[in-house]
């Protein structure tokens, strides 16, 4: 081997080694960058775990259900909320029931714990 070639040969090494540090710092960085990622959505996730925004989210989706079910006028909602209110120290399910008459559909809701029923039908718009 020459002077020459083994000069060459040195400077080949140096540059792979440097190449593949570079390549390790890359991939460093890019698995910080998700680490930053992951930890943003953990914080993210743990907003939505509060007790605070679940109820939001249940009522919400109470709402969606009971207003699939049977379109509840005005009065109806008002009673309708005003009923959960009252009952949510009762900590159960609510029932509803539709009773259908000739004239009209009459609803009421049920509480499982306490029992009271209390019927809620808007007759104004019989
Ligand atoms: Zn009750």
């Amino acid at each position: 081997m020459t002077d020459q070639e083994r000069v060459m040969k040195d400077v080949l090494a140096f540059t792979e080694r440097n190449e593949e540090e570079q390549m390790f710092n890359k991939v460093k960085s890019y698995i910080n960058k998700i680490k930053r990622q992951r930890d943003a959505l953990k914080a993210e996730l743990k907003k939505y775990e509060s007790d605070e925004k679940i109820t939001e989210l249940e009522n919400e989706i109470e709402d969606i259900k009971a207003n699939s079910l049977f379109i509840f006028s005005e009065d109806e909602k008002k009673e309708e909320i005003k009923f959960k209110k009252d009952h949510r120290k009762c900590d159960s399910n609510i029932y509803y029931y539709f009773e259908g008459t000739e004239i009209g559909i009459a609803v009421g809701m049920k509480c499982s714990q306490c029992g009271l029923i209390k019927d809620i039908t808007d007759y104004s718009r019989w």
